[in-house]
């Protein structure tokens, strides 16, 4: 073969090996059980906790592709033998909520009023046709209760952080809390301040739900926890937010923020990646706080 047929060949065998390797993370589903009939499954997107009640199967978060909801649903159905009767989506972040669509039309989707409003917003293609039955179909503001059979479940929009419209999920009887994008453990998170995140309220928001009677914590990212380490992240969104008031009073550059910002609550805390880097950086923590406190941002309507 000339240079140019090795080259050809060469491109297209990285090419097929990394689809396969594309293909392979979306599939690859692993589970970890909590309690009896609490369990979750982690795969490429948000964690998504899977709870058995008497009235079905609930599930926290779909992920990101409609192939894995498809998943996620025999894995439910493996673990619980029942049907997905409630879907609970904790923001309106694709690796969220794209996998939606592969349930029942008909199934409760729960959400808050903001989520479904950036929802309609960023996403109202993805969700169009057929689809837009598996939008939230049931929505408030601050908290509801719901009950499933011999489970309890308190949802609550404890404040903006991740966005403005995050939830989280108590599963009561289990002492566990899903703490959706509110919490990446271990790694830098994603701050939507054009979706209404603030990093100046976060620490708030983390300490409405420490006020919550819990001892285990899902993560929207990372791997299930415990409450001294949200205590330990609530630290570090403190610091945080001093860092870019700090910037804001001194009036401070971006690159002298960078420079001089004494961020140490940040140990072991790693870039998240989801088969690419998705950019979750030190430095783009203290961006968005510098963004924040100086105003160098444009909110979505
Ligand atoms: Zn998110």
């Amino acid at each position: 073969m000339r240079t140019w047929q090795w080259l050809t060949v060469s491109i297209l065998a990285i090419f097929f090996a990394f689809c396969g390797y594309v293909f392979q993370q979306v599939r690859s589903l692993e589970v970890n059980q909590i309690t009896n009939d609490l369990y979750v499954i982690f795969g490429l997107g948000g964690n998504v906790a899977v709870l058995d009640t008497d009235e079905g199967t609930v599930i926290v978060d779909s992920m990101t592709v409609v192939y894995q909801g498809e998943h996620i649903k025999e894995k439910a159905m493996e673990l619980t033998g029942k049907p997905i009767s409630l879907v609970i989506n904790t923001h309106y972040h694709s690796d969220h909520t794209h996998g939606n669509p592969a349930f029942d039309p008909g199934t409760r989707v729960v959400a808050t009023k903001r989520t479904l409003h950036h929802l309609q917003q960023t996403d109202a293609d993805y969700f169009s046709g057929e689809a837009a039955k598996l939008m939230p179909n049931e929505t408030f503001t601050d908290a509801v209760e719901i009950s499933m059979g011999n489970k309890t479940l308190r949802l609550i929009h404890p404040g903006r952080g991740h966005t403005d419209g995050d939830l989280v999920v108590l599963f009561v009887e289990e002492k566990t809390v899903h703490m959706g994008d509110l919490f990446f453990f271990l790694h830098y998170p994603n701050i939507d301040l054009e979706g209404g995140g603030s990093v100046a309220e976060w620490a708030d928001t983390i300490g409405k739900v420490l006020a919550l009677p819990f001892h285990t914590v899902i993560p929207g990212h990372g791997i299930i926890t415990d409450r001294p380490k949200l205590v330990q992240y609530q630290g570090f969104m403190r610091q945080l937010a001093e860092i870019g008031k700090r910037a804001a009073a001194e009036k401070l550059s971006l690159e002298e923020t960078l420079k001089t910002a004494a961020l140490t609550e940040d140990r072991d805390y790693e870039p998240l990646n989801m088969i690419l880097p998705l950019g979750y950086t030190r430095e783009f923590v203290l961006q968005r706080a510098w963004e924040e406190a100086t105003g160098a941002f444009e909110l979505r309507p």
